[in-house]
């Protein structure tokens, strides 16, 4: 499948079962690796996993574009998007869509956790999955002294 006949595909979806029109992308991303699919809270767009068709068809493949619709309509309307919300659980039955993703054979899931340190000496900004030992490590850059800003949670939706 092509990335027009996609989104092709997701606006008449988007038509046929929720009603509304899809007014922005849907685009493939083969690293999106175990996932079938993602909605991106900050563009809108909605990513698919071509792996996802590939191994389990055409009709488990639109069900999780219906499970990324109830997101993407839900979360544009000001309503509960996240999975733990009524208004998605309600949406996601009515529509038809796939409760979870089918995890891709092989692949771990990973968190979706971020933790940012910047260098106090050339303001380097480092994003990593994992806690630094501050101590033991230094700017790449200039060696200066790493300092922990924040943590924060991936902010686009599976
Ligand atoms: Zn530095
Ligand atoms: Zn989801």
């Amino acid at each position: 499948m092509e990335e027009k006949e996609l989104q092709q595909l997701v606006e008449g979806i988007s038509r046929s079962s929720f009603k509304k029109d899809f007014r922005h992308r849907a685009l493939f991303n083969p690293r999106l690796r175990t996932t079938g699919g993602r909605y991106m809270l900050g563009s809108h767009n909605i990513e698919m996993n071509p792996a996802q068709l590939e191994l389990f068809g055409k009709e488990e493949f639109i069900k999780i574009i219906k499970h990324e619709l109830c997101h993407y309509h839900l979360h544009l309307e000001g309503k509960g998007y996240r999975h733990q919300d009524r208004d998605f659980k309600k949406l996601l039955e009515e529509v038809g869509g796939s409760r979870y993703c089918k995890m891709i054979p092989g692949a771990r899931r990973q968190s979706g956790k971020r933790h940012i340190y910047v260098c106090a000496g050339c303001r380097a900004e480092y994003v990593r999955k994992r806690q630094i030992n501050v101590k033991r490590f230094v700017c790449g850059r200039c060696k200066g002294r790493l300092k922990k800003t924040k943590t924060f949670f991936r902010e686009n939706i599976d």
